[in-house]
């Protein structure tokens, strides 16, 4: 057994890596030493430089933003058997130079600094003095200024590194939007040909994702309230907790009204009521006397409660990241949660207004109109995760770069359950055939573009339009030109937009970008990988989609399930998909094996009233199910 993973054991007390954890320290230990970590909060990146210390000779430095969680580790660690301190000015004077002597006599393996204690040179000298062997900057997003958390003291980070030489460099953080990223490396003077970038862990499949845009505050709030239900039960007995989570402090407030009056043990949560008041809300909901909070996004730091079944927003959040970072509060237990992103055309307007009041930064500060910008494309591509057209889960590992954990259609979001539906007349998970040939007419026609025109001009080919800035482009002259006549233009601008959500088309990043499509838009054109977006509705049919969600919350789970009749569907399920080489989501859900479960039909027609099986599934594997039922003694 090697060293290290013989101190996983014995110091971490851990039977085995996370793979990624394994392979980010192999890179630090033994491969470009130099190392980007970004993995969400809670995933165990601490690990990847905590065990590299303990194994290396000498002193290794950490620097971290968050003081209580410097104290937390370093008692950790000191348990352990890993020596290790931390110098932060919360210590006072003597302690600092109780501590900094001690360090200077090498008695320490690992050593927190607070960013501000480096804006001493006198200390950078001394550290330096005792030739690291590791560098790890935890919370390293504090280093953009495009961040949330940005922290003056961490510009100097570059500079410290120069100063101390160290020969490894690990920089972790839970903050993987590629601006950020990029920031991180080019400030720490990581660029990617001399790091190893390691991004793993986003994927939340237990986590059920679900958008609806609707105009009407009425069915948003009963939205809202058929959410909370169908994930906690009601309110006289809630199985788990939720957070709702709001724009305004005022909303907030309204919200936490409604469903107090609804009989949910609920508080209000932002940034305008008393440290005293906030502090009781958090310990309330931890300790399980609140069933909902209702917050704004200052809700989050310290929620200790692993048990939360649903977080619904019932407006828009700033960006796909904090929208991913607030959801996934959702189900930590592992068990099946859900996530619900309510919207209104108004949410447009209200970011807007944000933004501009507070340059999305410090409130009353004046804000600086490239800030401004930042934030507004930032939730632009929140509203590009509300129109997506294919997969959520796919989409938030994409727009993190997680290539690596795209599910290709996951069954687990309101949109790959779309594609499904339709599916049931044809292939699972797919678009139609018309739609599927829609789609590769539009990928043909941005391939024939070949770099001549930008996505409007595009669109305007595939629809036909004839005028003197297409003739000029050479575009009319194509075989795609009109190929996709029979739809309006906004129509085939939206789809094109669509197909880039999607991960098939792709734009330069010149100033007139020129759309191209990606080795999956390639793939897909030629016929060789299905199609898997919904392409646009002709009206935007969203009235429509609510009543469908609508419905689908409703429908509580039923609580009479046999638990073993359950296990046995489930094994029969993992038969079918094996014999037919799919995964298991592909035959169906486990909201269908639950209610299979607990109304035990015997017949083809009691089949037929069980959620999700339409006539393909019972044609396909309507038998096995009902003789699954029948041997299984009541
Ligand atoms: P992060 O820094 O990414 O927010 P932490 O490093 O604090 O996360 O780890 C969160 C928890 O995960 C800790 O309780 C840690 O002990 C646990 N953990 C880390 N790695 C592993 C592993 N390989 N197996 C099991 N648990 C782990
Ligand atoms: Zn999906």
């Amino acid at each position: 057994m090697s060293d290290i993973d013989l101190a996983l054991r014995e110091r971490f007390g851990l039977p085995a890596f996370h793979p990624w954890q394994r392979e980010a320290i192999d890179e630090l230990l033994e491969g470009r030493q130099k190392v980007v970590v970004i993995a969400p909060t809670g995933g165990g990146k601490s690990l990847c430089y905590q065990l590299p210390a303990a194994v290396l000779e000498g002193t290794s430095i950490v620097i971290s933003p968050l003081i209580a969680l410097m104290e937390d580790q370093v008692r950790a660690l000191t348990q352990r058997g890993v020596a290790a301190t931390y110098l932060a000015s919360t210590l006072g004077p003597e302690e600092l130079k109780r501590r900094e002597g001690e360090i200077f006599e090498d008695r320490y393996q690992l050593v927190y600094v607070a960013p501000e204690r480096l804006e001493s040179p006198w200390l950078v000298e001394r550290l330096a003095g005792l030739q690291p062997p590791l560098l790890a900057i935890d919370e390293a997003h504090c280093i953009s200024q495009w961040g949330h958390d940005f922290r003056p003291s961490y510009l100097r980070l570059g500079e410290v590194i120069e100063r101390m030489q160290p020969p490894r460099v690990i920089a972790c953080t839970a903050t993987a939007t590629p601006i950020v990223r990029r920031e991180i490396q080019e400030r720490l003077g990581l660029g990617s040909d001399r790091s190893a970038v390691i991004l793993r862990g986003f994927s939340r499949p237990n986590l059920h994702l679900a958008v609806v845009e609707s105009d009407s505050s009425t069915e948003r709030r009963k939205l809202m309230l058929g959410a909370l239900r169908s994930a906690l039960g009601g309110p006289e007995s809630p199985q788990g907790g939720a957070i709702v989570y709001a724009a305004t402090r005022r909303n907030t407030e309204k919200l936490a009204d409604v469903l107090a009056k609804e009989g949910w043990r609920v508080a209000a949560y932002h940034a305008g009521l008393s440290a005293p008041v906030r502090e009781e809300v958090n310990r309330r909901f931890a300790d399980r006397s609140l069933d909902v909070v209702v917050a704004t996004n200052a809700f989050g730091m310290g929620i200790d409660r692993a048990d939360i079944r649903t977080v619904v927003h019932a407006q828009a959040p700033g960006s796909v990241e904090a929208y991913y970072q607030e959801v996934g509060r959702a189900g930590r237990d592992g068990q099946p949660a859900h996530g619900l992103l309510l919207t209104s055309s108004g949410d447009l307007g209200l970011r807007r207004r944000l933004i501009g009041f507070s340059g999305g930064r410090d409130p009353g500060s004046v804000p600086d109109s490239e800030h401004v910008q930042q934030q507004w494309r930032l939730f632009l591509d929140l509203m590009r995760y509300v129109e997506a057209g294919s997969c959520r889960h796919d989409f938030i590992l994409r727009y993190f770069g997680d290539e690596q954990e795209t599910l290709g259609g996951c069954g687990h979001c309101d949109v790959c359950e779309r594609l499904e539906d339709r599916g049931e007349e044809g292939a699972a998970r797919c678009a139609s055939e018309d739609e599927a040939l829609t789609v590769r007419k539009a990928l043909a026609g941005v391939a024939r573009n070949q770099g001549r025109a930008g996505l409007t001009a595009v669109s305007e080919m595939l629809h036909g339009t004839d005028n003197e800035r297409l003739r000029r482009l050479g575009l009319t002259d194509l075989t795609t030109h009109g190929l996709l006549k029979d739809h309006p233009k906004a129509w085939v601008l939206a789809l094109l937009r669509r197909l880039i959500t999607a991960g098939l088309v792709d734009l330069t990043t010149s100033e007139f970008p020129i759309p191209y499509l990606t080795p999956l838009g390639i793939a897909t054109m030629k016929d060789e990988e299905p199609v898997r977006v919904l392409v646009p509705s002709p009206d935007a049919g969203r009235a429509k989609t609510a009543k469908k969600e609508r419905r689908r919350s409703e429908r509580a789970l039923p609580d009479n399930v046999d638990p073993s009749l359950f296990e046995r569907l489930r094994s029969t399920r993992l038969d079918i998909a094996r014999a037919k080489g799919v995964p298991a989501y592909v035959i169906c859900h486990d909201r269908t094996l639950l209610e299979i479960a607990a109304y035990k039909p015997t017949s083809i027609e009691a089949l037929a009233d069980i959620f999700g099986m339409g006539p393909a599934r019972i044609e396909n594997y309507g038998e096995p199910f009902l003789e699954t039922v029948n041997a299984h003694a009541p």
